[in-house]
């Protein structure tokens, strides 16, 4: 049986695609690994009227789509009965009063308090109003038992912006109360980064400025905006995926091992990591759009031609920058991030490059191919982890001709159990009160603080936008970014 304390889950925008998609079959998916309290009530705020039974409904619909395991109609049936439904506008009080009195309720039918997890699964302009309402009505509070806020992503859309959505949720809830995701962090491979790092003594010793030439991490995908354009056209590549999830990984890589892993801890040494970090010059950041082109075997339209796109539209559907951090252990490493819609496959994957070896003494046998040692951890589509390392090519002559090989494992022939999705992880770890893996408020801080610049310079129009194929590696311009004698690795 699990030890996590009997909850309510209140999700704002239950309705809505995060929830019906990840949120709800991830709930499921907990119930049938056993992992979820022993009570769980899960209460939908959104405005269309559904009533209880009618989202009981679209909840069992989405589970049946999006669970990971094959529901169990029995278990299936039990965990809808404690779904519950509030229809109302998250402007109008009296939408918090009626939570009020359906949390009593439930608190009532326990017979005790039960702890409130409040997950906001809707547009960012409401986090504010949601968190303030909440503050109102006294509903942050729940005596007896915790009350926590989990908040989406986008956290801001600028320094100024994420330090006012703080400022405003920090008035109403404690840092400790409050769970920011970042659904990468969630990630089983993104955790095996740490276990990777911090319990084989083989890297510890390169990992750092001596043998570590450069690092890349890449979030390439393969899929245009889809019906997202509203929100997408807004955004753009380096809001979307680099101030958060490439700058979360590379705080991972680039970390100082904490002395225990607790969630202050380690959160203590990524926080440091991005404070290192200098904004990059403008000649250290790259933004590009697709055009028409092939994505797997078919032609695709390009960025401006995308439905809910403006024609002229200067969003970036690429992003790649050269960041350093300035510490003892990497000053001088360049750690190159990008990211592109429409690129030939989807990739999520950081790269570490060793230093050439200083002299190969057989270089004048046959061994052109030599190249450093390369450490990929794959994070999708095929998650696993692979070294390479020059072999001596077979022949019985006295000639010593060396190539790369590769030595690999994959996280999925090792373990073959099917690994939880990020959001499994995230929502137990809500309900449970663990915030390890969950960004402090300096940490994204200081991920603004790295983006800012670089957003302004390109909002200024002052930075081009370089055009790329759909299907290509990405801008020619990318390259730019690169020191002299390195390239980006092909996707
Ligand atoms: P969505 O599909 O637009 O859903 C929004 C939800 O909020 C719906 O349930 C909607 O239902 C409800 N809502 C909207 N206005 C409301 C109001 N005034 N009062 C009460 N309810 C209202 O959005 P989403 O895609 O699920 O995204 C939710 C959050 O997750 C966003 O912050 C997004 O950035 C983040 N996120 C989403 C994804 C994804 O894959 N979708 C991935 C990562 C992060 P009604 O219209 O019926 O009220």
């Amino acid at each position: 049986m699990s030890s996590v304390p009997a909850a309510v889950l209140v999700v704002f925008g239950a309705t809505g695609d995060l929830a019906r998609r990840k949120l709800l079959p991830a709930v499921y998916d907990l119930a049938h690994d056993g992992s979820l309290p022993a009570r769980l009530y899960v209460v939908g705020v959104a405005r269309e009227p559904l009533g209880d039974a009618g989202f009981q409904d679209l909840a069992a619909e989405a589970i049946r789509v999006g669970a990971r395991r094959s529901p169990d109609p029995a278990l299936l049936r039990a965990l809808i009965e404690d779904l519950r439904y509030l229809d109302g506008d998250f402007s109008d009080p009296i939408t918090y009063a009626e939570l009020g009195r359906r949390l009593r309720e439930l608190d009532d039918r326990h017979g005790a308090s039960l702890d409130r997890c409040f997950y906001l699964s809707t547009a960012p302009a409401f986090f504010c109003p949601i968190v303030e309402a909440l503050g109102a009505h006294g509903l942050h509070r729940a005596a007896g038992a915790d009350a926590r806020l989990a908040v989406e992503k986008p956290f801001g859309s600028s320094l100024e912006d994420a330090r006012e959505l703080d400022r405003r949720i920090l008035a109403v809830f404690d840092e400790r109360q409050v769970f920011r995701i970042d659904h990468y962090l969630g990630k089983e491979t993104v955790q095996n980064l740490l276990a990777l790092r911090f319990a084989n003594q083989l890297f510890e010793p390169v990992w750092n400025r001596n043998f570590v030439e450069h690092v890349q991490i890449t979030a390439a995908e393969e899929l245009g905006i889809g019906t997202r354009a509203g929100y997408y056209d807004r955004v753009g590549a380096l809001r979307d995926i680099v101030q958060n999830h490439l700058l979360q990984l590379l705080s991972l890589v680039a970390m100082e091992p904490p002395v225990h892993f607790t969630a202050d801890e380690a959160r203590n040494e990524k926080a440091k990591v991005l404070q290192a970090i200098t904004p990059p010059s403008p000649s250290a950041a790259v933004r590009g759009q697709y055009d028409a082109g092939v994505v797997g075997g078919e032609p695709v339209r390009g960025y401006r031609e995308e439905e809910g796109v403006a024609p002229g539209s200067q969003t970036e559907t690429y992003a790649a920058l050269r960041l350093e951090v300035d510490s003892w252990r990497w000053a001088g490493v360049p750690f190159y991030l990008r990211t592109g819609k429409r690129m030939p496959r989807q990739a999520t994957e950081v790269v570490v490059t060793l230093k050439a070896v200083p002299h190969l003494a057989f270089a004048a046998q046959g061994s052109i191919g030599v190249q450093p040692n390369h450490l990929v951890l794959e994070i999708q589509p095929d998650e696993g982890v692979s070294l390479t390392l020059a072999a001596k090519v077979p022949g019985a002559t006295r000639a010593m001709r060396v190539r790369p090989v590769l030595m690999q494992y994959l996280y999925g022939a090792e373990f073959p159990s099917q690994s939880p999705e990020a959001y499994e992880r995230l929502v137990l770890d809500v309900l449970r009160g663990d915030p390890l893996l969950f960004p402090r408020h300096d940490e994204v801080e200081a991920q603004w603080r790295i983006c800012d610049p670089v957003l302004e310079a390109w909002a200024d129009d002052g930075a081009p936008l370089a055009r790329y194929a759909a299907g290509s590696q990405g801008p020619d311009a990318a390259a730019r970014v690169l020191r002299p004698g390195h390239e980006w690795r092909r996707i």
